[in-house]
């Protein structure tokens, strides 16, 4: 990165949470009959149960892992993130006794779903055998509950899309821009970077902007406005770059176009996701771009060439690329299961992420909306524009994660990578959130074993 975020300020303490009887899903498998602490908003523990005394709380993953999960990225913040952690860690210690009560009284609580138990500074939550997972993260989505990130200057829109995703298990997003001009995405970058500025934010985090757009195919402009496309602008890049560092983590183009592959590498000598789509690039435009540096593909399969035996296109060359990693909406209507399937047999290696591509009638019914500046008609629960083409989706991160499961057959394991994992790591948010590891923050998703949502936590704090 060639700068840093503004740093959050904690404006209140959120105490000692502790999850038992839980499968906690972590990046080096499952835990079955888990124990998850967090204090202040990050994790300290997570162990095997304990039994009744809690003597292997301090075991597997608790304490040493600390110094490695904090280390790097920002080291100001890291090395405060390690000292409060260790802090944590004590006052873990001294709670154990009083929560090994609060843990019992659990554990005879209610029948189903999870239940908590208050015991002074302790919050237990019976998992009841369900899913404790890392909270998503959706670096690819435009809005919901009739909001839209392109609107992020207006009063309430940021919140209201923040705390309707995070109700929905998002824990932290990139703020996606339509196709628009340059002071249209100044407009959204200014707002998203007051906000960040302002202090603690309600549900998700907004970790920072993806510009979907404006350097893409005039060909594939899918329902991105066809007047605001231009040709690659890297010194808009640097302008915004040097306003605001940090703020932008990803870029979708066409890498066809002229410059595209200038822009690619610059993207990443600045630390910035470089992603094709809306492109009409051939199979050998695309290995070039590669070679630039391009390394991520959004909503595979849509708004690009397709795969042809004779012609593999865009969508042949994300399929075969390893160093591609490859977004997919996976709500039934933008891409076939099958093809999903497809996807999700070639990007074994954590290079599968799960977007929803939301858009404003997300958690809304059918109806009249915009997606950017573009009249949308959302009927039947799919969004069209005037044109007839596929508009966003009205998809949640939760609905994605049981489709992969349920419709494509992923394991909870590999469809918790693609929600959380893999997008953290191209956000470069890994090493604060993304997966259940002691020294991250208490961002969690509790599913029961119908995987249900049963509670979604931000940094310690219920948001849903
Ligand atoms: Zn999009």
């Amino acid at each position: 990165m060639s700068g840093v975020l503004p740093d959050r300020q904690f404006a209140e303490k959120k105490g000692v949470i502790r999850f038992v009887n839980a499968r906690i899903v972590t990046p080096q498998g499952v835990i079955e009959n888990g124990i998850c602490e967090a204090i202040d908003g990050w994790i300290v523990s997570v162990s095997p149960s304990g039994g009744e005394n809690g003597e292997e709380a301090g075991g597997a993953y608790s304490g040493s892992g600390q110094g490695q999960a904090a280390s790097g990225g920002i080291a100001d913040s890291a090395q405060r993130d390690a000292a409060d952690i260790a802090a944590a860690a004590d006052s873990a210690q001294r709670h154990a006794e009083s929560g090994s009560s609060a843990v019992k009284a659990a554990k005879a609580g209610t029948p189903s779903g999870s239940s908590a138990v208050d015991a002074g500074n302790v919050r237990v939550i019976d998992a009841h055998g369900g899913w404790l997972l890392p909270g998503f993260v959706d670096i690819h989505v435009h809005g919901g509950m009739g909001e839209d990130f392109m609107d992020a200057g207006k009063p309430g829109v940021l919140e209201t899309i923040a705390k309707f995703h995070g109700s929905h298990g998002s824990t932290s997003m990139l703020a996606t821009t339509m196709t628009a001009t340059r002071d249209m995405i100044d407009g959204v970058l200014e707002a998203v970077w007051a906000y960040r500025s302002k202090g603690e934010m309600p549900g998700a985090s907004i970790e920072g902007v993806h510009l979907e757009g404006p350097f893409i195919s005039p060909q594939w402009p899918g329902a991105q406005n066809p007047e605001h496309i231009s040709e690659p602008r890297t010194d808009w890049l640097e302008d915004w770059e040097a306003r605001f560092p940090g703020l932008i983590r990803q870029l979708t183009l066409a890498p066809e176009r002229e410059g595209a592959l200038e822009t690619i590498a610059w993207l990443r000598a600045n630390g910035i996701t470089a992603a094709l789509g809306h492109t009409d690039a051939s199979y050998e435009e695309v290995l070039a771009a590669v070679e630039a540096g391009l390394n991520h593909a959004v909503h595979t399969f849509n708004a690009m060439t397709p795969l042809h035996h004779r012609k593999p296109g865009t969508a042949g060359a994300v399929l075969g690329c390893d160093g591609i990693v490859a977004e997919v909406i996976a709500d039934g209507i933008h891409v076939h299961p099958g093809a999903v399937k497809l996807l999700a047999k070639v990007k074994t290696d954590g290079n599968l992420v799960l977007v929803t591509d939301a858009m404003s009638a997300a958690g809304l019914g059918d109806g009249d909306y915009f997606l950017g500046d573009l009249p949308v008609v959302v009927k039947d629960g799919v969004a069209l524009t005037q044109g007839g083409a596929l508009a966003g989706s009205r998809l949640t991160m939760a609905e994605g994660f049981r489709f992969l499961i349920g419709q494509v057959g992923l394991s909870v394991e590999r469809a918790s990578d693609a929600a959380s994992g893999a997008p953290a790591r191209q956000a470069g948010i890994y090493e604060t959130t993304g997966s259940i590891q002691p020294g991250k923050r208490a961002d969690f998703v509790l599913m029961d074993a119908a995987l249900e949502l049963r509670g979604v936590w931000a940094e310690g704090r219920k948001i849903g």
